[in-house]
């Protein structure tokens, strides 16, 4: 096999064979010494990306993060949207479920001021249920508002028992 380099001094191609690599003669143009260099395999060398990225696991959190926030900027977060982001998730190293959870983990805490709202009122609205629904529609949350009701009701029950209210507690799926 031949092997081709350049003269350092002049540039000048040269070819050689691999019995020769490490001999040193004369350039053919510039008659600079050349010592044959040791085949370059630059061409074969394989780049493998290491499966899981090398940094903190609370660094690739905090770029699902970012990711969530850059899509709910963009409108209400669907199923499709959701499978996307359990995809990129998985792309970072993390888990299908991190996604899931950062969504939710949003929802919480836009949902913590309308909570405290019914917890000290002991009435849900229809306009804190309107609220509701679009923080579901934003995060694609499920929450079943079904199971809430009749803890609302029971929590007035205690209330007028004169007996102090539990939080309230909210199915998220
Ligand atoms: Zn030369």
């Amino acid at each position: 096999m031949e092997l081709k380099f350049e003269c350092p001094t002049c540039g000048q191609h040269i070819s050689a064979t691999p019995a020769q690599i490490g001999v040193t003669a004369p350039c053919p143009n510039c008659k600079a010494a050349v010592t044959v260099p040791a085949r370059q395999d630059d061409d074969q060398a394989v780049f493998v990306l290491p499966t899981k990225l090398p940094f903190l696991k609370s660094h690739r959190k905090k770029i699902l993060e970012a990711k969530v926030s850059e899509l709910v900027s963009l409108g209400p977060v669907d199923e499709s949207i959701e499978a996307k982001l359990q995809d990129f998730a998985v792309a970072l190293g993390l888990e299908k479920a991190d996604a899931t959870a950062v969504l939710t983990g949003r929802f919480t805490t836009e949902f913590e001021p309308i909570k405290r709202r019914m917890e000290s009122s002991f009435v849900l609205t229809d306009s804190d249920l309107e609220e509701i629904e679009t923080l579901k529609k934003k995060y694609n949350v499920n929450l079943t508002l079904s199971r809430t009701a009749p803890l609302l009701r029971a929590i007035y029950l205690l209330e007028s028992k004169h007996e102090l209210p539990p939080p309230i507690q909210v199915d998220l799926f």
